[in-house]
C-alpha cells in the first residue's frame, strides 16, 4: 500500500518529492526514502525507518542537488520495517534505483534464479527482485532501461506500480503499473508521477492514469510516451483534475480525522447534490438510470467490500432488502475471491471501496465480470481503478479522506447506498411514491441534522475522559444499528488500540454477556425504531450485570435515560436513515479516547489507508 512519487523537471526535486511523500503518507509510514540523480549522473539514496519527518531530519546534512528523483513511503509486506528494507532499492551494481508499490508473488522463484546468476541481495523485500531483474536483463540483453523494464515485467506475477531511474541518465524516469495505481502529471517544464493525484495537484491539473501493463517513458524536454510491455505505443488520455489543495490541508483542525468528522455536513451535501431532486420526490442516480434493464432483471444483489466499506455494505443489505424486495448477500472481498461464488447475469455485484484501489475488492470485481454479472462500484477517488473496472457506479464525492480511520467516507457510502436503494425501488415500483417522498425529504435534511449532532462534541470529549483507560468495549445494536455498532467498535480499535467488539445486541446473551462487569463499558445504539423495546431489554440485561452503559438514543428518550449511565441524544429519523446520524457520536468518542491516550489518530500503527495489497 506504499506511496510512490517521482519528479523530473526544472524545480527543486527534493522539495517536490518530500512534499509528495507527506501527501501519500496515509498509504503507509513504516519507512521513507528517496533516490536523487545528481548533476554528475550519480544516484544518492537516502532512506530511513519511520515517517517522512524522519527522512527529512536524516537528509538535513546530505547532498540534495538533483535533476530527477523518485521517492517512497512504505507499508511493509515482505520484510520488517527497517532501514535496509526501505525503498528505494539499488540494483547490485548500483546503476539502477527503483521504488515499488505492490507485491511480487513469484519473487522467491525469481530471487533464487538471480542468486544462481551471482546476484547478491541486500534486503528481505520482494521489491528488490524487480530492480535486480531489470539490471540482469539490461546487462544480458545489452538493452536500454525501457526495454529492460518491459522484459523484466513480463516475468513478474503480482501487483506493481514502479518508478525506475538509472545512473548517468538524469533525463529519464521509467514507470509502470499493474493492479497498483499510478498517475502521471504533465506540467509545463516538469513531469510528475505518484500513487494518487494529491502530490501533483498543486503543480498541474493535467494527469494521465496509467493502465495495467502500461509503461510510461518520462523524458526531459520531450513529450510523455506510453507503451505496452511489447513496446507498442498506447494512447495518452489526459484528464483534468478537479481536486484542490485546500481539500488536502487540515484547515485549522489538530488532526485530519477531526477535520473530516466536522466536514460531514458539507460532504453529505456534496454527496446528495443533484441526486435527490424535486424537493425529495425523485432520486436521480445516473448509474441506475443508464442501466435500467440490468436493475429490472436482477434477481439478487451481492456486496463485496472490506473493513469500513463492508459495514456500509451490511447497511446496504438492510436498505435494499427493505426497499427493493431483492435478496442480498454481503461478502468480504478477500473471502469471496477465494471461494467459489455462484454468480450469473442476473446478479448485481456492488463493490464498495473508498480509495477505489482495494486489491481484494478489485479481484472480486474481475471474478464477477467474468461470471457475467453486472458490476456496480461505489468509491470516492475519481479516476481510481474501481470506477474504471466496473460497468457503472456512483462516486460518494466526499473529497479526499486523509485520516486513516474512515469517517466521512463511511457516511458518504451509507448515503449513496440509501439513494441507490431508493432509486432501485423507484424503478421497480417496490415502494409507494409517498414513502419515497418522505425519505427523500429527510435525506435533504441530513446535512443539517449532522451539524446538530456535532454539537455533542464537548459532551463527548468530557465523557471520553471517564473511559480512556477501559481495556475492552462492547458495541451493541440491532437492525440498522447493528452495522453502526460494528463500525463504532472498529473505529475505537483502529485508533486507540483498545479491544472493542461490535455485536448484534440480542446475540450478546449467547456469549459476550459473560465478559460484562464494571470494567467493560458497553456502547449501545438504541434509537426509537421498531426494535426499540427489544433493545431496552438488552440495555437492562447489561445493567443487571453491573456494566456501564453509554447509549445513543433518540432525542426525548426517557426509558433508556433512566437505565444507562450516559446518553447521547440524536434527532429522530426514519429507521433506515438513523445510521448516518448515530455513527457521528461514535466517531467523536473514538477520536477523543485515542487523543487522551496520546495516540496518533491520523496514522495509527500498522494500518494504511488504501489497502492495495492482498
Ligand atoms: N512489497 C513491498 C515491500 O514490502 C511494497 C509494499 C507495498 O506496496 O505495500 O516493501
Amino acid at each position: 500500500m506504499c506511496g510512490i512519487v517521482g519528479y523530473l523537471g526544472e524545480g527543486n526535486v527534493y522539495d517536490v518529492l518530500v512534499k509528495g511523500l507527506h501527501r501519500l503518507e496515509y498509504r503507509g509510514y513504516d519507512s521513507a526514502g528517496i533516490a536523487l540523480v545528481n548533476p554528475n549522473g550519480n544516484i544518492n539514496i537516502y532512506k530511513t525507518m519511520g515517517k517522512v519527518d524522519n527522512l527529512e531530519k536524516f537528509c538535513q546534512d546530505k547532498d540534495l542537488k538533483a535533476l530527477a528523483g523518485i521517492a517512497h513511503t512504505r507499508w511493509a509486506t515482505h520484510g520488517e520495517p527497517s532501514d535496509n528494507n526501505a525503498h528505494p532499492h539499488f540494483s547490485d551494481d548500483g546503476e539502477i534505483a527503483l521504488v515499488h508499490n505492490g507485491t511480487i508473488e513469484n519473487y522467491k522463484l525469481l530471487k533464487d534464479a538471480l542468486i544462481q546468476h551471482g546476484c547478491q541481495f541486500h534486503s528481505e523485500t520482494d521489491t528488490e527482485v524487480l530492480v535486480q531483474l531489470i539490471e540482469y536483463v539490461k546487462l544480458t540483453n545489452k538493452c536500454s532501461l525501457l526495454d529492460a523494464v518491459r522484459e523484466a515485467l513480463k516475468q513478474v506475477i503480482g501487483a506493481y506500480a514502479i518508478a525506475v531511474i538509472e545512473k548517468n541518465n538524469p533525463d529519464t524516469i521509467i514507470a509502470a503499473r499493474k493492479s497498483s495505481p499510478l498517475v502521471i502529471g504533465i506540467g509545463e517544464d516538469a513531469t510528475f508521477l505518484a500513487s494518487d493525484a494529491t502530490p501533483i495537484v498543486e503543480y498541474t491539473k493535467n494527469v494521465v492514469y496509467l493502465k495495467d501493463e502500461e509503461v510510461a517513458v518520462i523524458r526531459r524536454g520531450k513529450p510523455l510516451k506510453l507503451v505496452n510491455l511489447d513496446n507498442e505505443e498506447t494512447n495518452i488520455d489526459v484528464t483534468t483534475l478537479k481536486l484542490s489543495i485546500s481539500q488536502l490541508e487540515k484547515g485549522g483542525y489538530p488532526h485530519f480525522m477531526l477535520k473530516e468528522i466536522f466536514e460531514q455536513p458539507s460532504t453529505l451535501r456534496d454527496c446528495i447534490r443533484g441526486r435527490v431532486v424535486e424537493d425529495g420526490k425523485r432520486i436521480m442516480l445516473n448509474g441506475v438510470n443508464d442501466n435500467k434493464e440490468r436493475f429490472l432483471k436482477a434477481k439478487r444483489v451481492v456486496f463485496v467490500a472490506c473493513g469500513t466499506s463492508w459495514h456500509a455494505a451490511l447497511l446496504g443489505k438492510y436498505l435494499i432488502q427493505d426497499m427493493c424486495h431483492l435478496p442480498v448477500e454481503v461478502e468480504y472481498a478477500s473471502e469471496f475471491r477465494y471461494s467459489n461464488p455462484v454468480l450469473d447475469e442476473h446478479d448485481i455485484v456492488i463493490a464498495i471501496s473508498q480509495s477505489g484501489e482495494t486489491a481484494d475488492t478489485l479481484a472480486a470485481i474481475k471474478m464477477a465480470r467474468k461470471a457475467g454479472s453486472f458490476v456496480y462500484g461505489i468509491s470516492n477517488v475519481v479516476g481510481s481503478s474501481i470506477p474504471r473496472e466496473t460497468h457503472s457506479g456512483t462516486y460518494i464525492h466526499v473529497g479526499p479522506e486523509i485520516g486513516v480511520a474512515s469517517t466521512k467516507a463511511f457516511t458518504g457510502q451509507v448515503m449513496v447506498l440509501t439513494m441507490l436503494a431508493l432509486s432501485i425501488a423507484q424503478l421497480k415500483n417496490t415502494l409507494p411514491q409517498e414513502k419515497i417522498n418522505e425519505l427523500g425529504k429527510y435525506i435533504l435534511q441530513i446535512p443539517d441534522l449532522v451539524e446538530q449532532v456535532l454539537k455533542l462534541n464537548e459532551k463527548i470529549e468530557r465523557l471520553s475522559l471517564i473511559y480512556t483507560y477501559a481495556r475492552n468495549f462492547l458495541y451493541l445494536g440491532r437492525g440498522y444499528s447493528y452495522p453502526v455498532a460494528l463500525e463504532g467498535a472498529l473505529k475505537l480499535k483502529e485508533i486507540s488500540y483498545i479491544h472493542a467488539e461490535g455485536y448484534p445486541a440480542a446475540e450478546m446473551k449467547h456469549g459476550p454477556i459473560a465478559l460484562i462487569d464494571e470494567e467493560m463499558p458497553s456502547v449501545i445504539i438504541a434509537p426509537k425504531d421498531h426494535l426499540y423495546d427489544k433493545i431496552v431489554n438488552n440495555v437492562q440485561q447489561v445493567k443487571a450485570r453491573g456494566g456501564n452503559i453509554i447509549a445513543i438514543v433518540t432525542e426525548g428518550d426517557k426509558v433508556i435515560k433512566n437505565i444507562a449511565d450516559h446518553v447521547l441524544e440524536v434527532p429522530e429519523m426514519p429507521e433506515c436513515l438513523t445510521p448516518i446520524i448515530s455513527s457521528i457520536p461514535l466517531q467523536l468518542l473514538s477520536y477523543y479516547i485515542a487523543i487522551n491516550k496520546g495516540k496518533n489518530v491520523d496514522m495509527p500503527r500498522n494500518l494504511a489507508k488504501s489497502v492495495t495489497v492482498e
